[in-house]
């Protein structure tokens, strides 16, 4: 089996997931590198502050540089310098959320315009197969289709019943050996079709099985809510991933109900913007009062950023966009998530996941107070 629970508190659940690149202690946060690259760091970066899985975009690496590309290249692993466990999603997310470059979707698959060229482009369960073992990804997702928040239920009925059908479909598609293969269960937060849409999916025993379809545009309440009630109906001795979260409030909210593996932008993206997530909440290193503060961006973390700079020097490069500012804060970003996952996961083994969160969410919140 290559998932093993090793401890429970609660829903919340501590446990390693055995690939062929190595073992993940769950819950695991998954950093995601869209181009073959987690923007601005080398994977020695990415390993010392904690990374222990990455999530390769399966769209991306299909037109730039091409799967094959890649394959003759050795795989994604060694074309960019990651010996680790790599996950791929399907590319379904993308072509789906890239709604206008939609020409027609078939009960065969879906026909689409690269949103590199605009050529025409078509996936298949079978090809996205394909694609993810020239890739050579440890975790390979089945291809399904994911629909915004709000849409009408025939159009999400209709979502479902194509899940169903490319998920059979692609779990009998060869497969590399070794690779794990995950089933998605769709529905957003429609009890009867997220209910409808995991029993099929789960008939269909893979390794591993994903909440998709939400953190979609849905209110976060509803989001929890439905978590809380479809993560318990996925088998126990399988991974959970819910698809698409990485804020920390967020992090916390999925753990607590089952979650065991979570990916999302909001560390790299956060740099972006010239932000720091601390335990004394979000740092805008654009603001003034940074220009001679002498500290740490935050005083209880140990990546490079915090171990070598000020907040001065941190903000004077944002400011000037230098890009050593954007590795800083991009290495922090992705530390503090990581510790914060690494945290969560000794709470569950000790038994104090729950006052674990709720002393987080006090200090983050009380820290977004200060911080206003
Ligand atoms: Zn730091």
């Amino acid at each position: 089996m290559s998932y093993e629970v090793t401890a429970t508190d609660g829903e919340a659940r501590a446990g390693v997931l055995r690939t062929a690149h190595g073992d993940v202690p769950t819950p695991a946060f998954m950093p995601v590198g869209t181009k073959g690259t987690v923007k601005t760091l080398d994977p020695v970066e990415l390993r010392e502050v904690g990374t222990t899985i990455l999530l390769g975009n399966t769209y991306h690496l299909r037109f730039r540089p091409g799967d094959d590309v890649v394959a003759e290249l050795g795989g994604l692993h060694r074309f960019m310098g990651w010996d680790a466990p790599i996950l791929t999603d399907s590319g379904g997310f993308q072509v789906f959320s890239l709604r206008d470059t939609i020409v027609a979707v078939d009960d065969d698959g879906v026909t689409f315009r690269s949103v590199y060229d605009g050529a025409a482009a078509r996936f298949t369960p079978e090809l996205v197969a394909e694609i993810q073992a020239r890739l050579g990804a440890d975790v390979a997702m089945c291809l399904d289709i994911c629909l915004p928040a709000g849409a009408p239920s025939a159009e999400l009925a209709e979502a479902v019943r194509r899940t169903s059908l490319w998920a059979a479909r692609q779990r009998h598609a060869p497969r590399p050996p070794g690779q794990l293969l995950f089933g998605i269960a769709q529905g957003a937060a429609d009890p009867e079709l997220r209910r409808r849409s995991i029993e099929e999916v789960v008939a269909l025993d893979f390794d591993g099985y994903a909440l998709g379809g939400l953190s979609v545009g849905e209110d976060r309440d509803e989001m929890f809510e439905t978590t809380a009630w479809a993560a318990p109906l996925l088998p126990d001795d399988r991974p959970r991933y819910f698809m698409g979260i990485g804020d920390p409030e967020g992090v916390l909210e999925v753990v607590e109900r089952g979650i065991d593996m979570f990916d999302g932008v909001l560390p790299t993206r956060t740099a972006r913007t010239g932000s720091a997530l601390t335990w004394a909440g979000r740092l805008n290193l654009r603001n003034a009062r940074f220009a001679r503060d002498e500290r740490p961006l935050d005083d209880d973390c140990s990546c490079p950023a915090c171990a070598r700079f000020s907040r001065a020097y941190v903000r004077h490069l944002v400011n000037q966009q230098e890009l050593l500012g954007l590795r800083l804060l991009s290495l922090h970003n992705l530390r503090f998530l990581l510790e914060l996952t690494a945290r969560a996961r000794q709470a569950i083994e000790r038994g104090a996941f729950a006052a674990f969160k709720h002393e987080a969410l006090e200090r983050l919140a009380a820290a977004r107070v200060e911080a206003s």
